[in-house]
Order: C-alpha cells, then structure tokens, then sequence
C-alpha cells in the first residue's frame, strides 16, 4: 500500500520547539512536539474508547489550535473528524449528526447547550475541551489522556476518509465532502506553490474551521511548511487589522465579506500592511472596486477559486499579473486539470467559456454515503462538474462567470446575475448588490435586485435602471430593486441567494 508520513510527527520531529499555533483568545501557544504529543494523547484515548479506523466523530467549537489537535488525532488512528456549524440551531444540527454516523461529540464551553441538546435528542457521547487547553472532561476525567505510546505504524492512508466537510450550503442543503489526506498534501503544494509560502510565515485564522478554507487557506499548508498561525475565535475587523499592524502576519485568506468588512474599519487607514505578503480571496465573486480599494493602499489581494471539493485550492491568481487581470482567478495550480465544457459537452478550448472542471489528486472522491450525489458530480471520464461557469482569456487567465444554477433566462436571453450585480456595484451609493431571477409572464423570467446602500449614502433606486442601461443590455436589468439592510448568508459570508427568493416569491401576488 502506498502512504504518507504522519505529518504531526514530522514536525515535531524536525522542529520539536517553534510555535505551531497561538490561541489569540487566551494567549496558548503550542509548540509542533505539543501539537502532536496532544493529538497522541488524544488518539489513545479515542482507541480506548473502542473507536477504530472508519469510525467517525464529531466535533463542534468555536476556533480554537485544539481544532488541529483533533484532526491530527483524527489522522493517526484513521478516524474520521466531522466539524459542526456552531451557528446552526439544534433542529438543523441534528439530522446533519445523526447523517455523519458520529459516535462522540467534542465541544467547547460555549457549545455546551446545543451538544446538551443533541445529546438529549441522540443519546450520543459528548467530552468537552476547556479554551484554556487543560480543563474540560477530556482532561480531568479520562486517566487515558496521559497515555503517550506512539499509535500504529505512523503510515497514514492517503485514500481513506481523514474529515469530512459540509460544503456552503449557498445553492442548497449542504453536502458532506470526503477529504483525504492526499487530497490535503495536493492542496498544501498548489497553496504552497502559488504563494510561495515558507518556514517563517505567520497566518491569522478568523475563518470557521467547519469549513475548508479555515483549515486549508492556509493553516494545514502554513503548519506542515512549519510556520505559525494565530487562531482567533471569529472574525473581528479591528482586531485582525491591528494583528497585521503589529508587523508579524505574513499572509492569509479571506471571503470578499470579510475584505469588505476590513474596508469600512475606522483603522484600515493607519493599518500597515507591509509584513502580509499573501492576501487570498474566493469562495464568492469579489467586487472589482474592492481589489481596487486595496491596490491603492498598496495592497494586492489574490483572487482565487476553489470549491470543498477540491480540497479547495484550484485557482490563485499571481500578484505580479493582479492589477493587470483585476477580477480574475489566474491559472489552475501545479498539481491540477481545469477544462471548460460547453452545454452540448464539448470541450471548450483556447478563448472560451463554458462549466469549469477539474481533475487532479487535490479532488474528492466523493459525498460521504451518498453515491448518487458523487455520480451526479463528475463526467463519464472522471472530471469533477463544478457546476460554475468560467471563460479563458489569451493567455490562459481564467474568469469566474456565475454558477449555472443561478443563471436564469430572460426572453430567451441567458443573464448571469453576477455580471448585473458587478454593474450595480460601481454604484457610487451600493455597497452590495445581489441578482436572482424570478418568473415573469411576459419574459419567462426577470432580474430582481436586492441592494445594500453604502452607509451614509443617499441612494434613489429610482436612477438605478438608467444606471445599469449605460453598461448592460435591456433584458439584463433588473426589473425591481428592493433595498436591504443586510444580505442573509452563509457562515462562509455567502449569500444565500434561495431565501432571498424564498421571500421575493412569499411577497409577490
Ligand atoms: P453548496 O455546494 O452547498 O451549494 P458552495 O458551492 O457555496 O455551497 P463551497 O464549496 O464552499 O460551497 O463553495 C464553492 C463555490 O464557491 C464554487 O463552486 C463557486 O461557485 C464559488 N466560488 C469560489 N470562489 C469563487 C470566486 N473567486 N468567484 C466566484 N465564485 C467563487
Ligand atoms: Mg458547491
């Protein structure tokens, strides 16, 4: 059988003493050999506990370096790690855990009430971890904690299941992606080799670590290059600003949500950013006016693509070409295929664009349990369908276009939303603007935009059609504009575009 070495134990092994992870909520830090002495301790335990290879547990908390622990814990005995949304309520955390087939669930102290609630309703097992790393049911009741023996052969199965992750859940009920250890050693050298990430980086991490990009973008690859990240428990503008002024952060990666939040902070005009070499942004389409926002502080953010599917990193776009191809993804990374496909399934080649797919060693194998989803997912001849649209300019730039199931037809007409909604953006008054379709008798189907002002802006949706007729054609603009105090999103800060039209359609005769 083919394997990987047990990454944790590398580490400590190559550089027992630096700091791995610093806990910006109580000031912990563990050292490589602490991370992985604990995720020993804790992979003896969960062996005593009578898990095997292929069990699964549950993990629900708030972002915290014993995340990691967990998930080193996880790969050396071959147990699969299932994080939990923290922000779901109990109804909807339930069938999600009962579906994974978890037998124990860790958590935190702030998600007492719900693991209380979900143990009440499944009879599950549940131990919790204290923040401060030494109190908690896992410390103080379980003798086997302190049982530091070396677990199997230190071979890690690439293939078999390591964690799984629920995809967004942007177009609907979120799936339950299988990641792999290969798949994370693939995503760690395309990270690694589109930012060129080394030892002495240093990574702030406010992204909810249920989701890839919490672990992938990029602590996993800062770890296993053998930088340090500062966990913090959520995102807060003014204290990852002041984080990155204090001079020591080398990179990290955000949703446009959270660039957006950065660039109406009070301290993002005194906020040096010298020390970040890398700043990743993806997981939604970024306004062009935001990467430009940036650029003249002289601050290049990379726009990227990925899904939970591809472990995620596909697409990362080089700084040196950023200003110059604003808005795009750049080239697909080292270790992965991308190819365009048109409706009819050809493939698409040199300028073009068509549904984006990707083959490579970064792809799942698949949605845990449920074959018919994976079947769904990927063509005859194995290319994951990524179900977005792409276009490939001259020199093999990419460009995401929208995702398919949000195009709608009007009279005839294919409209991507995301190309209005990039117009009404340039809005001096918007801050956010967000499309869908929606039926209409006469067109089939029409655009109804949903408009957040710019604070302190005096907006008047009445000039908006005037507006969007300068840069779009007629049947690409919208036919009502509501305005909005905020978007309803995902916990990745996407918008969840279904209940917007939920609404629209409940208050429409
Ligand atoms: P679900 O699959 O549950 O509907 P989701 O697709 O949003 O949710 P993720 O795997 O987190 O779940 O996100 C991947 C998707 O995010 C991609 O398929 C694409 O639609 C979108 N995306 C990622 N990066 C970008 C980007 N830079 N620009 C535009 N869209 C992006
Ligand atoms: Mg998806």
């Amino acid at each position: 059988m083919k394997f990987l070495t047990d990454m944790a134990a590398k580490r400590a092994e190559l550089a027992p003493e630096r700091i791995a992870f610093i806990d910006h909520g109580t000031g912990l830090q563990y050292t490589f050999a602490e991370v992985n002495d604990r995720a020993v301790q804790l992979g003896n335990l969960l062996l005593q506990r009578g898990l095997a290879k292929g069990d699964r547990i549950a993990v629900l908390c708030h972002n915290h370096p014993d995340f990691f622990v967990l998930l080193f814990a996880a790969q050396k005995t071959g147990i699969v790690l299932v994080p939990l949304n923290w922000r779901q309520p109990l109804a909807e955390l339930e069938p999600v855990l009962k579906s994974s087939k978890a037998t124990l669930l860790f958590h935190d102290e702030p998600c007492c009430k719900l693991a209380s609630g979900l143990v009440a309703q499944t009879g599950i097992d549940c131990l919790m971890l204290g923040a401060d790393g030494k109190t908690g049911s896992i410390l103080e009741s379980q003798p086997a904690i302190n049982d530091k023996a070396p677990i199997g052969d230190g071979r890690i199965d690439p293939d078999a299941p390591w964690y799984l992750l629920f995809t967004s859940g942007t177009t609907g009920q979120p799936k339950a992606v299988i990641q792999t250890a290969g798949m994370a050693l693939a995503n760690m050298i395309n990270y690694t080799q589109a930012t060129g990430l080394g030892t002495q980086e240093h990574g702030v991490n406010f992204l909810p670590l249920f989701h890839t990009a919490g672990i992938n973008l990029p602590t996993l690859p800062i770890f296993l290059n053998g930088g340090c990240s500062t966990i913090l428990r959520k995102f807060d503008p003014d204290t990852v600003l002041s984080l990155i002024n204090d001079g020591k952060v080398t990179c990290f990666f955000g949703v446009p949500a959270i660039y957006q939040a950065l660039a109406l902070s009070q301290r993002i005009g005194e906020t040096d950013f010298k020390t970040v070499r890398s700043l990743g942004c993806g997981g939604a389409p970024v306004p062009k006016h935001l990467l430009i926002d940036f650029q003249k502080r002289g601050v290049t953010i990379c726009n990227g693509m990925g899904m939970t599917e591809t472990g995620p990193t596909v697409f990362l776009m080089d700084k040196e070409k950023a200003a110059e191809k604003i808005g795009s993804v750049g080239k697909p990374q080292i270790l992965t295929d991308v190819r365009l496909q048109d409706p009819a399934g050809r493939v698409v080649g040199g300028e073009g664009s068509g549904e984006i797919q990707f083959r490579g060693p970064n792809i799942t194998p698949g949605y845990m349990d449920n074959p018919n989803a994976t079947a769904a997912s990927f063509t005859a001849d194995g290319w994951l369908k990524s179900g977005d649209v792409g276009k490939r300019d001259a020199d093999g730039y990419y460009y995401i276009i929208d995702r398919i199931k949000d195009m709608y037809i009007s009279g005839g007409e294919n409209v991507y939303p995301a190309e209005v909604e990039k117009v009404l953006v340039t809005h001096p008054a918007i801050l956010e603007a967000v499309v869908i379709g929606v039926p209409d008798e006469n067109w089939g189907e029409v655009g109804a935009a949903f408009i957040v002002p710019r604070p302190g802006s005096d907006l008047n949706t009445d000039e908006l059609p005037d507006w969007c007729r300068q840069h779009l054609a007629p049947y690409k603009i919208p036919k009502s504009f509501t305005v909005d105090g905020e978007m309803p999103r995902t916990a990745a800060g996407k918008v969840r575009k279904n209940i917007l039209k939920d609404a629209f359609l409940a208050s429409t005769p």
